[in-house]
């Protein structure tokens, strides 16, 4: 199968982009949460000629399959992941009257898993590249490629024209797997107690099916990375 210009085209100004940084000497690095929409831009990073971290939110609430699926697609692309944990225990992400975060504060929960713990990478690098994409809800509809970040860092989101059937076609091409879990429902996958299959959460009205199936049954659509961490108002 072969790749239309429009794609080719994306992903060499993704590599044009990334030479730029690195003719600049910007200290660039990834995050990926791994699910077959991660594919493309781990493979871009894979292919480009200067190593780039991939930081991988390691929340501890992961599903095994997503585990493994890091893993198998790190020794195939010969990725340089790295596992970004919280600092605190998870017997102390508890609430005042000992329920778990996930289950009792989900915004706090995201925060002591997801977005604390890539402040270390935000904070000494000048470059963020993450794979959100302008159809996957409404608050990535309203980002732009390039925004600036927390601790001055740069956020680029090369992915943010890219559709589901652009990811699909790249990922056929180049013959990449699929999240095991996608074959059950799952289109997204972040946590185990926060995701189900698409399917089950269409009633839940609102969600894309890119984003479908996470904190099903709350308002919530985001873990933070893309909200908190954000600058949108100044957006370039
Ligand atoms: S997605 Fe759920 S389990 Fe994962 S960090 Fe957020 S609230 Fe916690």
């Amino acid at each position: 199968m072969s790749l239309e210009t429009s794609i080719i085209e994306k992903v060499e100004a993704i590599h044009a982009q990334l030479r730029a940084f690195d003719d600049r000497c910007l200290r660039v690095f990834a995050s990926s949460s791994f699910q077959t929409q991660s594919l493309p831009l781990l493979h871009i990073v894979s292919t480009h000629t200067r190593a780039i971290d991939v930081v991988f939110l390691d929340t501890g609430y992961h599903f095994p399959e997503t585990l493994s699926f890091r893993d198998q697609l790190a020794e195939r692309l010969n990725l340089k992941v790295v596992n970004a944990r919280s600092n605190v225990p998870k017997s102390e992400q508890r609430t005042s009257d000992g329920r778990l975060l996930f289950a009792a504060d989900t915004d706090q929960c995201c925060y002591l898993n997801k977005v604390a713990p890539l402040e270390p990478y935000l904070q000494s690098h000048d470059v963020w590249l993450s794979g959100v994409r302008a159809d996957q809800s409404v608050v990535r509809a309203n980002m732009k490629k390039t925004i600036p970040g927390p601790h001055g860092i740069t956020r680029y989101h090369p992915m943010l024209d890219w559709s589901a059937k652009d990811i699909h076609a790249y990922r056929m091409h180049y013959d990449l797997p699929a999240h095991p879990l996608e074959s059950q429902g799952y289109l997204s996958v972040g946590c185990m107690p926060c995701t189900r299959p698409y399917l089950d959460t269409l009633g839940d009205g609102g969600a894309t099916p890119d984003r479908g199936g996470r904190w099903s049954g709350q308002t919530k659509t985001e873990c933070g990375l893309h909200t908190e961490l954000a600058n949108q108002g100044t957006a370039s």
